[in-house]
């Protein structure tokens, strides 16, 4: 069966309730046979009641081995439903074999099978309704009597118009549910593509580390909070040294290089929740969270070290150093202010001789730790 029709049959719960309809069933065929006995005379109440409790037996037996294979075996077979649908309608056919149209109960099993959404069971249903019609017209002469050529021509009809009805019911099902599964693929992709395209709004395309953008959409947000909870916070300017330079001496690809490994090194030494950015040319900027001011000098300190001792192959097997700016937030004193101290910090870096880490002091001048 079509995995999807499958899964929209199990969520529906049709097999239960085709069992449900099965046991029914067993009720309205007593009613319809008593019916019958009504409006026939010439059977004796004994024999009919005989009858009938032997086929209510026998189709509640069957129905039960269903039922307990369902219950305790999980077992959901559209062969069951279908089998125990032509015995059903075989059980009515030979109780009544004297009423004309009885045969046409057959197209019950038939219905049963469009319950599958698969063809093949369908045009199985309809080969099993025609071999159990042929064999009830060969051992019951009472079907044989009552049945005239016209008769068996037009029931043989019913079984075939039955059958194609299903199977068109199938296809439309088929191709409705195909139809739904390629328009929730289709939303999908376009879900996935634009989460791709969100991300790639977010990030620079050289280091894959946040972009300019987002970098102060974020710090905004952090301090927002810390301005509510007083969360730490510290952010760091990161510059690389003389890049210039390597730009001049090595070319612009080699440069590229460097910027990848500078990120990656940034990024690989960092905490989780530290937020790294390429702000623009050959600086970043790394805002710690939940930190004390001496861990984030710490990893800045990190960086800049494991910086200092990295040889590049492209630079001759020389290392490329940075300059740190480091500030912590204070309440209330706003994002101009935090940049300002990172940026003096980091200008004081540069001025006495580079590759070092400056903490911004509020109170003096920025020194050098
Ligand atoms: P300092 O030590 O004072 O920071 O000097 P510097 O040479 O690093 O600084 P400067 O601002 O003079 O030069 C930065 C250079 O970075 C200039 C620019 O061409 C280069 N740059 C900016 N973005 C990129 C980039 O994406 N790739 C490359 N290869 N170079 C870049
Ligand atoms: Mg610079
Ligand atoms: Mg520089």
């Amino acid at each position: 069966m079509n995995h999807l029709l499958l899964e929209l049959a199990n969520t529906r719960q049709t097999y239960r309730k085709m069992l449900n309809l099965y046991w029914i069933t067993i009720v309205l065929t007593a009613i319809l046979e008593y019916a019958i006995f009504l409006m026939e005379a010439g059977t004796s109440p004994s024999a009919f009641f005989q009858a009938l409790l032997s086929q209510a037996f026998c189709l509640t037996v069957v129905t039960g081995a269903v039922e307990i294979l369902y219950r305790y075996r999980k077992l959901q077979s559209d062969w069951l439903l279908i089998l125990t649908g032509i015995f059903y309608a075989t059980s009515i056919i030979l109780m009544n074999p004297s009423i004309g149209i009885v045969p046409a109960i057959y197209i019950f099993p038939i219905l049963t099978s469009v319950l599958s959404f698969n063809k093949k069971r369908i045009v199985a249903a309809f080969a099993l309704v025609l071999l159990s019609f042929a064999a009830l017209y060969l051992i019951s002469p009472e079907l044989r009597l009552t049945m005239q050529p016209v008769h068996t021509i037009g029931i043989l009809f019913l079984y075939t118009g039955t059958t194609v009805i299903a199977l068109s019911i199938t296809s439309s099902g088929i191709e409705l549910l195909d139809n739904l599964k390629h328009a929730t693929e289709a939303k999908q992709e376009l879900l996935v593509k634009n989460i791709i395209m969100d991300k790639l709004s977010k990030l620079d395309a050289l280091t894959s580390l946040y972009n300019h953008k987002t970098f102060h959409e974020y710090l905004e947000k952090l301090i927002d909070q810390h301005e509510r909870n007083e969360l730490p916070l510290q952010l760091a300017i990161i510059d690389i040294d003389n890049f210039k330079k390597i730009n001049d001496t090595f070319g612009h690809w080699v440069g590229d290089i460097i910027l990848m490994r500078v990120a990656g090194i940034i990024k690989e030494t960092v905490s989780p929740n530290d937020f790294v950015a390429r702000y623009g040319g050959e600086e970043f900027a790394v805002i710690f969270t939940d930190k004390t001011l001496e861990d984030a000098y710490d990893l800045a300190e990190q960086i800049r070290h494991k910086l200092s001792v990295t040889l590049h192959p492209e630079l001759d097997s020389q290392a490329a150093t940075i300059s740190i700016g480091l500030h912590t937030y204070t309440k209330g004193h706003g994002k101009e202010g935090l940049f300002k101290g990172a940026d003096t910090s980091l200008y004081a870096a540069k001025r006495t001789g580079k590759n070092k880490t400056v903490v911004h002091s509020a109170f003096v001048d920025p020194v050098g730790v």
